[in-house]
């Protein structure tokens, strides 16, 4: 069997023909495929045995983190809008034509690989008060990045809008016949649809369509709005719970429970983050975006997680789990617990894993670090209802 040969191979010797009949499984078991694009999507849906156990439902966690090119889900939607852009002809291959976005940081990853893996440059526009590592990974990406002070998106300076001028800067100069082009994940719908063609399918497929809720964040709002129009509308799963995950400060909780945004100027004159006040990184805003409005209407509930929460939840998963995950992903397990606690015994919930630990190790993993959690992590499963009071 492949699990014998797999354990000679591990374990002892090997000769050749086990070896190559080995390989050849594994070829098989996972395809070969063609370049960097090819590793995006078909992720893992990882039961979370320590959040199952202690809530009496089945939790599941989409393993965005194991997409290939960045390392999230914005994989998934970058590559949706290069392919969109480059079929209307808006991104021609090695003429010199730049990819500009304006992303707090994992859009800007998945856009600098792929624009390499494509024959493009990417310009990234981020505000400087993320994670250092992400910006230092776009550097090393070979993208050019301009990292500003955080402003109100009414403001120019705005890194979405530097982005947009910076795209148009580059069309318009005279002296080259390249183009810049904007990417835009915030309004363009390529971003939704990118997950309502694979993530959403993928979710249905894995759980052969046996899903209770769904939860998520919502940065952009396309992850959310492309998995939940792909299960309501075209799976008609009406009674499919859906839940928005959204961190403390963010105004999206406010507008699902009670139909009114919280007022951006009231926020903006005294805090230096403009968006949310949170160390959260990719989830919650102050704005409706296109691709949020898409299926706003179709979300039941929002769940708001503090940070303390989400910290101590992050550290209750590398403990119990071995899953070491960012910010966003925690807040997201965090709100799927509490949506689980409100349901049936026996329901299953489906969340995102939306990256790495490893991209959050100077701000979100320091401050976990310093609240000293490691001793409070280690009691029993019912602790964990407690530590999320
Ligand atoms: N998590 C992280 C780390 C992100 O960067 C983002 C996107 N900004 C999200 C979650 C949210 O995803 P979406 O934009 O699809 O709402």
């Amino acid at each position: 069997t492949v699990g014998s040969r797999r354990d000679s191979i591990l374990f002892g010797p090997v000769s050749l023909e086990d070896r190559e009949s080995f390989l050849t499984t594994i070829d098989r078991g996972m395809g070969i495929v063609e370049g960097i694009e090819g590793t995006i999507g078909n992720t893992p849906l990882v039961k979370i045995r320590s959040l199952s156990e202690a809530t009496g439902c089945t939790i599941l966690a989409k393993a965005e983190f194991l997409n290939g090119a960045g390392g999230s889900p914005k994989d998934r939607v970058a590559l949706n809008m290069i392919e969109v852009a480059e079929e209307q002809g808006l991104l021609v291959p090695n003429r010199g034509d730049t990819i500009y976005e304006g992303t707090v940081g994992s859009t800007g990853i998945s856009l600098a690989v792929l624009a390499r893996a494509r024959g493009y440059k990417a310009h990234i526009c981020m505000p400087d008060d993320m994670a250092r590592e992400k910006s230092d990974l776009l550097i090393h990406l070979g993208a050019d990045v301009e990292r500003v002070t955080p402003a109100p998106i009414t403001e120019p300076k705005h890194f979405v809008n530097l982005a947009r001028t910076r795209a148009k800067e580059h069309t318009a100069n005279p002296d080259t016949e390249s183009r810049g082009f904007f990417a835009d994940q915030f309004e363009s719908l390529a971003n939704y649809t990118a997950h309502m063609n694979t993530t959403g399918p993928e979710i249905f497929e894995q759980t052969g369509g046996r899903l209770d809720a769904f939860v998520a964040g919502a940065g952009t709002g396309g992850t959310i709005s492309g998995v939940t129009k792909y299960l309501k509308e075209e799976r008609k799963m009406t009674n499919l719970r859906v839940v928005l995950a959204d961190p403390q400060g963010s105004g999206l909780y406010n507008k699902i429970r009670h139909g009114v945004m919280y007022s951006p100027t009231e926020r903006e004159g005294t805090r230096r983050r403009q968006q949310v006040d949170t160390m959260v990184e990719g989830i919650g805003i102050t704005r409706i975006t296109e691709n949020f409005e898409t299926a706003r209407s179709l979300i039941d509930d929002a769940v708001r997680v503090t940070d303390d929460q989400a910290c101590r939840m992050a550290r209750w998963l590398v403990e119990h789990d071995g899953i070491f995950i960012g910010s966003s992903s925690a807040v997201n397990c965090v709100a799927a617990v509490v949506t689980a606690l409100k349901m049936p015994k026996g329901s299953r919930v489906v969340t995102i894993l939306c990256d790495s630990g490893t991209r959050h190790l100077s701000k979100f993993w320091k401050h976990i670090g310093e609240m000293g959690l490691e001793e409070e992590t280690q009691k029993q499963d019912e602790d964990l209802l407690a530590m999320l009071g």
